[in-house]
């Protein structure tokens, strides 16, 4: 028997979290819903413990409406093989929902999300967190961790450390994909090794995690 006094949202993960993404498809909450071809919502497992957040949507994922699906897409999931995590397994987002982007050299080019659109955003990035409420996120890259940990994240400082977030009870920050597939040699190699060791201590925070009581203060 559902209980009548409380106003929980007992309807599973899935429905809520596609009811949501529906309603953002129409957002006009800032200027990029002027440009985007699509909203990239998210995509993955509603139920899992881990939730990856990115920055936000490129070319690619603009015009396929899914997060990921480049170049640093593959990447990503490459690391995330070497760990044994599929996309089964997480659920990934970004910071911001509509492309980002400005003409360089007669050319459309992705650009960093400003502070106002990053705020504008929040309110879609919060109702999926609570949604899912995550075990841990990993964030890949600053915006992401200046809105999950902490406002003056310095991600060269503070990568690889674990923070509690008001979002879940774990959170951490590692290179975003796309910053590594832009260096080269041994700078390359490095970053990608701390990627995989930070998604790999993310799998077995989310083990460690599970044995713990539940947070009730997170929200
Ligand atoms: S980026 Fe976020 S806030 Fe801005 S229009 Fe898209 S969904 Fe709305």
């Amino acid at each position: 028997m559902s209980d009548l006094f409380s106003k929980e949202d007992t309807r599973p993960k899935t429905e809520r979290l596609a009811e949501l993404a529906e309603q953002a498809k129409s957002c006009s909450a800032c200027s990029l819903s002027r440009t985007r071809a699509n909203v990239v919502f998210g995509m993955g497992n509603p139920e899992a413990p881990l939730v990856i957040i990115g920055e936000g949507p490129g070319q690619n994922e603009d015009s396929t409406g899914l997060p990921f699906v480049g170049r640093s897409g593959l990447f990503l999931d490459e690391c995330l093989k070497a760990c044994g995590i599929t996309r089964k397994h997480i659920y990934i987002c970004n910071v911001i929902r509509c492309r980002a982007c400005a003409y360089e050299a007669g050319r459309l080019q992705n650009r960093p999300p400003t502070a106002d659109e990053v705020k504008a955003c929040q309110p879609w990035l919060e109702q999926t967190l609570q949604i899912i409420q995550p075990l841990v996120i990993l964030c890949l890259g600053s915006p992401s961790a200046n809105a999950i940990i902490h406002r003056n994240f310095r991600i060269t400082q503070e990568r690889g450390a674990w923070y509690a977030s008001k979002y879940a009870p774990h959170a951490i920050a590692s290179w975003h994909p796309a910053y590594i597939l832009r260096l080269e040699g041994a700078a390359y190699n490095v970053a990608k090794e701390e990627l995989v060791n930070d998604i790999e201590a993310a799998r077995k925070r989310v083990i460690q995690a599970r044995k713990e009581p539940p947070n009730s203060t997170l929200f």
